[in-house]
């Protein structure tokens, strides 16, 4: 500080030319600090400035990251208020970022356990991410999810203040469980279907051996019975367990899928080469009326080979000597789509097991009697159809006047 009071020794110097050396001298001095401090201050700055550049960039940087994530995530600060929400969040509940940024989470969030969760987390001010199931209604449908909220807590020794450490806010993290949940129960009701029929033949199998131990055919003719069932059965246990694996690779993705523009008549009629010569031992007429225009589909040529085997198959199988097959082929230009069909005049299905023929194991009462099977067959085209192809597969059917299976598959474009 420069110091020129009244009772400074220097007022009372007579000297004129005295006063304003020592004045400048001292000014000098001060000056030259008070630029040095201002370089100083001048660097601090700087510093400062960089300092908030890299927290900004770091600040856009996380907030990219958490509005990248394809779950819905929402984050909110120590006042229980939304201070950032991803796209997938504001969907899931119908927000709008405007709408409801900076607002408390009981007014912005209309599902009030996850409202209860987050304001929990919070307010225990102590780490570790609290899981919970929660349901939610989209469009409808109502979907599951695991919950994750995360406090996010001020670093220990760091910039807290008190010796606990505080929470800065919450982070909460939604995955849908719908499929998986889905997944789950449907390969534990394949397993217990598998289960079921496995043991079915196969107890057959060990009470005919049993009865065979214990001397109960007591003549030739009665163990060559027994030995048929036993082979029967066995037979049939080896067609169910190369049915069960065949479509459960396929299902698992553990075949490989090839899709290669392929055309459809040619695939149906290398299937038609294998099934016209069965059809014809069994006195059954095939009928192709296949469409004269060619178009490609994308598909795996063996699958849809498989698929269209199998479709013949049944219609051989269980039409009676007499009865005819007609399998035919269409574009239907509107939908981009060519079909399929494979239409018998066999026993038919009944209505009331219409909605179920293409579930695993199913057999129609009515008809299986007629010829053996797996229920497996119809579940097997329907996945190749559907989940692998991206089309659709629909079945007509009469009792005693016939069945009328039509698969549809994009045209390639
Ligand atoms: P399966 O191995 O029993 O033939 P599928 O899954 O191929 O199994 O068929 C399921 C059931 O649908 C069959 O058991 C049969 O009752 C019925 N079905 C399928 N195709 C026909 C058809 N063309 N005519 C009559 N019934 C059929």
């Amino acid at each position: 500080m420069i110091q020129l009071t009244p009772n400074s020794p220097h007022a009372l110097q007579p000297s004129r030319a005295w006063w304003p050396f020592t004045r400048s001298r001292e000014l000098e001095s001060q000056l030259g600090l008070l630029a040095d401090r201002a370089v100083r201050l001048e660097a601090q700055l700087k510093e400062l400035d960089l300092r908030r550049k890299v927290i900004e960039s770091e600040w856009s940087f996380w907030r990219n990251v958490l509005t990248a994530m394809p779950d819905p995530v929402l984050v909110t600060d120590s006042f229980d208020e939304v201070l950032l929400l991803n796209e997938p969040f504001q969907r899931l509940f119908g927000l709008t970022q405007e709408g409801v940024l900076r607002k408390p989470v009981d007014q912005a969030i209309p599902n009030a356990a996850l409202v209860k969760a987050i304001t929990g987390a919070r307010a225990t001010h102590t780490r570790g991410v609290r899981r919970l199931d929660l349901e939610v209604e989209v469009g409808g449908v109502t979907r599951m999810f695991r919950v994750g909220v995360t406090p996010i807590m001020s670093l220990p020794g760091g910039t807290s203040e008190g010796p606990t450490e505080e929470c800065r806010g919450v982070i909460v993290t939604l995955h849908d469980l719908t499929a998986e949940r889905e997944v789950a129960a449907s390969k534990n009701d394949f397993v217990s279907s598998v289960s079921h029929e496995l043991r079915t033949p196969l107890a057959s199998i060990k009470a005919y051996v049993e009865m065979l131990i214990d001397g109960e055919a007591a003549d030739d003719k009665t163990r060559r019975d027994f030995y048929d069932v036993i082979s029967g059965e066995a037979n049939r246990l080896s067609r169910l367990i190369d049915n069960i694996l065949n479509i459960s690779r396929i299902e698992s993705g553990l075949v490989r899928v090839d899709l290669k523009p392929v055309n459809l008549d040619l695939i149906i009629r290398d299937a038609l080469d294998v099934i016209v010569p069965q059809a014809r031992q069994r006195e059954i007429e095939v009928i192709t009326q296949l469409s004269p225009a060619v178009h490609q589909i994308a598909a795996d040529r063996d699958m849809i080979y498989q698929a269209v085997l199998n479709l013949l198959g049944n219609a051989v199988k269980y039409s009676p000597p007499g009865a005819t097959i007609t399998v035919s082929t269409a574009v239907d230009e509107a939908a981009g789509e060519v079909s399929a069909t494979v239409a018998d005049t066999g026993p038919g299905i009944p209505e009331k097991d219409l909605p179920h023929i293409f579930d695993k194991f199913f057999r129609s009462k009515a008809n299986n009697q007629i010829a053996k099977g797996t229920g497996l067959g119809l579940a097997m085209v329907k996945h190749v159809v559907q989940a692998v192809h991206h089309g659709s597969i629909t079945v007509e059917s009469k009792v005693g006047q016939g069945s009328r299976f039509t698969f549809r598959l994009p045209v390639l474009k």
